[in-house]
């Protein structure tokens, strides 16, 4: 009795499992919400009847992984995409720890946008907000990505493409920005024998100092280099931030805060006390201080504010018809293209962005490039 029990379950467990499997196959779209497939992934369904269509779509992309195509820091590109030439890039950039990776285009539904690693596994996919395709990647290290964008077949469109960094905190000193810090990581202190662990934001004395996000105060202390100082815990990053030299503080320990709370106010105790009144702020990840810069640094969205005529057949033809990593032309050169055809996918400033008949992709500016 016992056994054929245990076989009706086994069985019973057997068709549910295939039962799943086969919807699986057949409906995919049904698992969606358990598995969260990639844009791509759902895009590709549509070619499920069209393999040659499935083949050109994933040749354009291992053309695209190949780019040498450079961001440094930000880009406002404006990219073209038609049915005969679908748009596929793909643009190398370095962040560093506390940059946040932005990256958008205004756009319902006709592109996919990733940030990989250089093996090409996926780190991060753009959501949809208000009907732009927004891609937002927090590394927990210094590391250089490859942003992908690539353009769904049979769609058209002339759109703006943005690439920048912004920062992953707010700034430590109410109403301060930038030009504040006068003091940076990596300075020397100690007559040499230490090297400055952290930021120096100078603002006059009793000036607020805030939190730069939400956390908790792990503690407050009055001693050593810092003098009066206030800790405040990152529990969803990790992160301990040092507020020192504080003239006074007006939390306590235990205290939650949120971005822009008054934790104190900016003095010059501890080893200041013979400098003018700064705040030294300082992150700290396991232990180690790490330079805090890239996290309170404050960074500007680009705006490309020039737009190049679109040529029908562009020829490169020009003294020197460098085709460039970046659209500068102290940038490396991937290759002098002397005089052939060439396919405009964009431009930035003076730069088309290009690719040559051989697939490589680069920028070339808008003096070496003819309608034949
Ligand atoms: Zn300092």
């Amino acid at each position: 009795m016992q056994s054929i029990k245990k076989y009706w379950l086994f069985t019973s467990i057997l068709i549910a499992i295939i039962a799943l499997f086969i919807t699986y196959t057949v409906k995919p779209a049904l698992f969606d919400f358990i598995l969260k497939p990639s844009n791509r992934t759902i895009y590709e369904r549509s070619f499920k009847d069209n393999p040659e269509k499935l083949e050109r779509w994933n040749n354009l992309l291992s053309i695209a992984a190949k780019d040498q195509v450079t961001i440094n820091k930000s880009t406002s590109e404006h990219v073209v995409t038609t049915f005969q030439k679908p748009f596929t890039a793909s643009y190398l950039i370095d962040l560093q720890l506390g940059e946040v990776l932005v990256s958008t285009i205004a756009s319902k539904s006709s592109w996919i946008l990733e940030a990989r690693n250089l093996s090409g596994d996926l780190l991060q996919d753009a959501q949809l907000k208000n009907d732009t395709l927004v891609l937002n990647y927090t590394p927990n290290k210094d590391i250089k990505i490859r942003i992908i964008l690539q353009a769904k077949l049979e769609t058209e469109s002339q759109t703006e493409f943005k690439i920048y960094t912004a920062p992953q905190y707010d700034f430590p000193v109410a109403g301060k920005g930038n030009s504040a810090i006068q003091s940076f990581w990596g300075a020397s202190r100690g007559g040499g024998s230490r090297k400055h662990e952290g930021n120096d934001v100078f603002a006059p004395k009793g000036h607020p100092v805030v939190a730069i996000t939400y956390g908790t105060v792990s503690s407050i202390r009055n001693r050593g280099l810092g003098g009066k100082q206030v800790w405040v815990k990152d529990y969803d990053n990790g992160y301990l931030h040092y507020y020192a030299h504080l003239d006074d503080w007006i939390v306590n320990e235990g205290d939650m805060v949120w971005s822009g709370d008054t934790l104190g106010y900016v003095g010059n105790t501890g080893n200041a006390k013979n400098t003018p009144p700064h705040l030294h702020f300082g992150i700290y990840k396991n232990g180690s201080a790490v330079d805090p810069k890239p996290f309170i640094w404050k960074t500007q969205v680009p705006e490309n504010t020039i737009s190049l005529p679109q040529l029908n057949n562009p020829l490169a033809n020009g003294f020197a018809a460098n085709l460039r990593t970046e659209p500068s032309s102290s940038s490396d050169i991937l290759q002098d293209v002397k005089t052939a055809p060439v396919s405009i996918i964009g431009n930035t400033g003076n730069w088309y962005h290009v690719r040559t008949t051989t697939g490589l992709s680069g920028y070339m500016h808008k003096s070496v490039l003819v309608e034949q």
